[in-house]
């Protein structure tokens, strides 16, 4: 994507009068690290970046927005908000919708074609993270790593993002505006992960899942990096009647990402920022690709891509037969 061309949309769209602010990637401030810029007029939009770093789903952001009191006398501010999304970020905006977390007039969808991105940590594992702020290209099938002004050519199957590895929409689904050519979609590789997982017997995943879980220490990071993640009054949160009990153990942390993953049936859009934050490395991805494959098969439903689609845990068919009811 031509970088100016970003810019000069951004800039646009940051300065109409029906547009809070912009969210978009800037650099970070040290090796791999990139950061969301929340983009408030034209000249903050020369900041912004695109690039194979842009992993991050920015869609949670729309769900974020603290709602103060509107003092006596003043109007809400109803602005849009303006946000970048890549192809799976889309679908997150596109379930929003759906499940009308947010509105269609709220937002400005600016569409990017996405290429596909790196996962950062197989990328320091080859060419380790120094302190000096590095940027990456897209370099046709391949990734150009720029720093301390040497180029160093990465190959794409060396780097490349577990969730762009099966990617079925880098383009964006829903979009007002779209940066750059639609991307071609590629050849899938079979899911290593969940194929994994299917072979194991009943009590063998159990022990795989029972070793994952015990690692949790509770953070929420999943739950609060997760676009879908955001009702106000969460299940882990609530202390009358306590679903989950705030003690870090086996028991408790099995409930909680069990009581999420089920939450996220039919819901999650696969983005992978769950695992991608868990600083116990636990494979969250596979659990929940494994829930939105029974929900592809078992259903043919599948979540983020059709904004007139009918909320799939909240909808039901006078017609089904309900075998499983005894
Ligand atoms: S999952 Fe698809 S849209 Fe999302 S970052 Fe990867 S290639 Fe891009
Ligand atoms: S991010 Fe990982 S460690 Fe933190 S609560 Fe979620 S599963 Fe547990
Ligand atoms: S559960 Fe994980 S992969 Fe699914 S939408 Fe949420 S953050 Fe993305």
């Amino acid at each position: 994507m031509d970088l100016e061309q970003l810019r000069k949309t951004a800039a646009e769209v940051a300065s109409r009068e029906d547009v809070k602010y912009l969210v978009g990637w800037k650099p970070g401030t040290y090796g791999y690290r990139v950061a969301p810029a929340f983009i408030e007029n034209a000249d903050g939009a020369a900041e912004l970046i695109f690039s194979p770093l842009c992993t991050a789903n920015l869609a949670t952001y729309l769900t974020l927005v603290e709602e103060l009191p509107v003092p006596r006398g003043q109007e809400p501010d109803d602005r849009k908000i303006a946000l970048m999304v890549k192809g799976c970020d889309s679908r997150a905006v596109t379930q929003l919708l759906v499940e009308k977390g947010i509105e269609r007039d709220e937002v400005v969808i600016i569409g990017c074609p996405c290429p596909g991105m790196i996962d950062d940590c197989l990328l320091a594992e080859k060419y380790p993270e120094t302190e000096e702020p590095a940027e990456v290209k897209w370099d046709g099938e391949d990734f150009l790593l720029i720093r301390g002004g040497e180029e160093t050519k990465v190959a794409r199957d060396e780097v490349l993002a577990e969730k762009c590895r099966l990617c079925r929409y880098p383009n964006p689904v829903v979009s007002d505006i779209t940066l750059g050519e639609e991307v071609e979609t590629w050849e899938l590789g079979e899911d290593q992960g969940v194929k994994e997982i299917e072979g194991k017997g009943v009590d063998e995943r159990a022990e795989y899942w029972a070793e994952q879980f015990d690692k949790c220490v509770r953070c929420y990071s999943c739950r609060n990096v997760c676009p879908l993640c955001y009702c106000q009054d969460c299940i882990l949160d609530r202390l009358n009647p306590t679903w989950v009990n705030r003690s870090v153990n086996f028991s408790e942390n099995t409930a909680f990402n069990i009581a999420r993953a089920f939450h996220l049936a039919g819901r999650c859009i696969e983005c992978g920022e769950c695992e991608r934050v868990c600083p116990a490395n636990i494979p969250l991805g596979k659990l929940n690709r494994k829930l939105a494959r029974e929900v592809r098969d078992k259903y043919g439903f599948e979540p983020g891509v059709d904004p007139d689609a009918e909320p799939f845990q909240a909808s039901f068919k006078p017609d089904d037969p309900e075998d499983f009811i005894l």
